[in-house]
């Protein structure tokens, strides 16, 4: 379970892709990850873009699943959600739902922890509010950006109001970099940050070769930058005295 008092690492592709997601998988193995990102059912910004596999995508996370891996992936609807309940351990409630109270209510009692992110809008008493829609089952929070007037960042990361969302509730509170950022270069020294400020972990988009990647091929960590992320994060949670979990 992704809790407070260790730092959790929830890496993968942004999507799912047919050739590359279990040499993908087999990597992030090899390096300690426990938490794969494993989504299916993409939210795309324009309709013509790569939607995600879909359900023809449950053949792979079903086999990385019973490996022993856990998998976090997003749900958008409620069938969306019993379709990948079997096949999860954490469900994704992406930036563009948190607003959305029916779906909340849903997986309140899907029985699966729900990985909830904040909206690019939201303030922090309604990043809280709609964790309370999750009252009966485990909640993990994720900032990943919020929109302001700069340019050079696809977003804002929020890391003080993940640290206030951390201290007015009881939830273990991750960053994403990934999307917060949009920029690969600036992804390992925020994720850092997030660990440093003392939040509970992060997800961050890792592939095979970043620029192949069907959605987000910008923000993508590469094998050698994820190795090299993960030693200087070693260092980071040894001097706070806590485990990789
Ligand atoms: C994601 O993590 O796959 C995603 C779509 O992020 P967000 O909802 O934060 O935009
Ligand atoms: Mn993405």
């Amino acid at each position: 379970m992704i809790k407070r008092d260790t730092f959790t690492v929830i890496a993968g592709p942004c999507a799912v892709e047919e050739d590359t997601f279990l040499q993908i998988v087999d990597f992030l193995k090899d390096c300690g990850v426990l938490y794969i990102r494993g989504n299916l059912f993409k939210p795309r910004t324009h309709p013509e873009s790569f939607q995600g596999l879909g359900e023809a995508g449950i053949s792979l996370l079903h086999e990385v699943h019973t490996s022993g891996l856990k998998i976090v992936s997003e749900a958008m609807t409620e069938k969306q959600a019993d379709t990948l309940k079997a096949h999860v351990d954490v469900i994704q409630v992406g930036a563009r739902n948190m607003y959305n109270y029916p779906l909340l209510t849903y997986l309140s009692n899907t029985n699966r922890p729900v990985l909830l992110k904040r909206a690019p809008s939201a303030t922090l008493e309604e990043f809280l509010g709609s964790a309370a829609y999750l009252k009966d089952t485990p909640v993990i929070l994720c900032e990943r950006g919020i929109r302001t007037f700069n340019r050079e960042t696809r977003n804002t990361l929020d890391l003080p109001t993940a640290l206030l969302a951390r201290d007015k509730s009881d939830f273990p509170v991750i960053a994403d970099p990934s999307h917060g950022t949009g920029r690969a270069d600036l992804v390992a020294p925020m994720a850092l940050a997030a660990a440093a400020a003392g939040l509970d972990g992060v997800m961050l988009e890792v592939h095979i070769e970043p620029k192949r990647s069907r959605s987000d091929p910008m923000q993508a960590l590469n094998f050698p930058s994820f190795e090299e992320f993960l030693q200087k994060l070693d260092r980071v949670l040894s001097a706070l005295g806590k485990d990789m979990g």
